[in-house]
């Protein structure tokens, strides 16, 4: 956490790294809280790519007219390697003092704080973060914008395949998003009765799940879902059936949910949550505060030092998963 004197009259505004649902509702508290307290909104195209290509450009009230309902992010977003090295960060802020832009509101992830920070510690360019990412795995805050969203969307899709599952006596691994997170997995396993949830880190083995889904039978269980977390390999899911097939004969079918976890009309949960945290990030600029996340703790918004945030590791939630074993039997 730091502390800045400068009186801020222009601040600008990006979104970075991966698109989550609920981004276009942060920008649009960020903008309008902006102007209501008196000050110029500039939003910055596709996050660090154009902080260095100079696409800098005013924005105003009117501009975040039927946005809150939108997915994706109308700033764009991208990942810029350039922005990684420290020449790439020198154009980006010769930029930035171009345009006279006193202070930043990065909406992103890990990858985009530790950017931030980098402006703050080299530039002394004042940056508050807002996490927005559907995989919920930013340390200091319980919950990302987009995560909400993420899991109602896997969770539809995983209601539908149950359906079909139960009418054919079948086994199904669904795979969701979560390289190397198991948030989504953990949460849409427990809301959506699986048998097995498999996170990135090798938390169960696939002769576990096969007791599991055993277990099922043996009391008259027809169909199972299991659900894994595409971890480092996408098609994950395949493997795991593989193995299943090799070892009990048995035939899963497979569904790999993809992008559409990405996309998709924000939840309320989510459209609320980036509000608040957009208008939160204003409100720290202006009192002064930097180098900072907005978080939350509980229901709590809080302030955690982006050197904290990105220097942890946010662990998933074991208990929901020990939770969904023992209710899934
Ligand atoms: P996310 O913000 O969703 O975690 P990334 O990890 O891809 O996404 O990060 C987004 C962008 O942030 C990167 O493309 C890069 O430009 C910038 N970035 C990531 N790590 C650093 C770093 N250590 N120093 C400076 N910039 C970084």
């Amino acid at each position: 956490m730091a502390n800045f004197d400068k009186k801020i009259k222009r601040i600008g505004v990006y979104t970075s790294g991966g698109d989550a649902p609920g981004m276009n509702a942060a920008i649009r508290a960020v903008v309008r809280v902006g102007i209501a307290q008196g000050l110029e909104v500039y939003g910055i195209h596709a996050g660090y790519i154009g902080m260095i290509d100079n696409q800098i450009h005013p924005l105003q009230l009117g501009d975040m007219a039927n946005i809150i309902q939108r997915g994706g992010t109308i700033l764009k977003t991208g990942r810029s390697l350039e922005f990684t090295k420290p020449e790439g960060r020198q154009k980006a802020v010769n930029n930035l003092l171009a345009s006279k832009i006193d202070a930043l509101v990065c909406i992103g992830g890990d990858g985009s704080f530790r950017g931030a920070h980098a402006l703050w510690e080299e530039f002394k360019i004042p940056v508050v973060g807002v996490p927005g990412t559907i995989d919920n795995d930013i340390y200091g805050s319980d919950k990302t914008i987009g995560f909400d969203t993420a899991v109602n969307t896997a969770l539809e899709a995983i209601d539908r395949i149950r359906d079909t599952a139960a009418s054919h006596d079948r086994l199904f691994i669904v795979e969701v998003m979560g390289r190397n997170s198991g948030f989504i997995a953990s949460h849409v396993g427990l809301a959506g009765g699986a048998e097995e949830i498999f996170t990135p880190d090798g938390n169960t083995t696939v002769d576990k799940a096969i007791d599991h889904i055993k277990e099922g039978i043996a009391r008259g269980k027809s169909s199972s879902i299991l659900i894994t977390a595409e971890g480092q390999k996408p098609g994950r899911a395949y493997d795991l059936a593989d193995s299943i097939r090799k070892k009990t004969g048995m035939d899963a079918k497979v569904s790999i949910l993809g992008h559409q976890q990405r996309g998709g009309s924000p939840t309320a949960a989510d459209r609320i949550l980036a509000s608040r945290m957009g208008a939160a990030a204003v409100d720290a600029l202006q009192k002064g505060y930097c180098d900072i996340m907005i978080g939350t703790e509980g229901e709590r918004l809080i302030q955690v030092p982006l050197d904290i945030v990105t220097k942890n590791e946010k662990k998933t939630q074991m208990d929901l998963i020990s939770l969904a074993n023992l209710l899934a039997t």
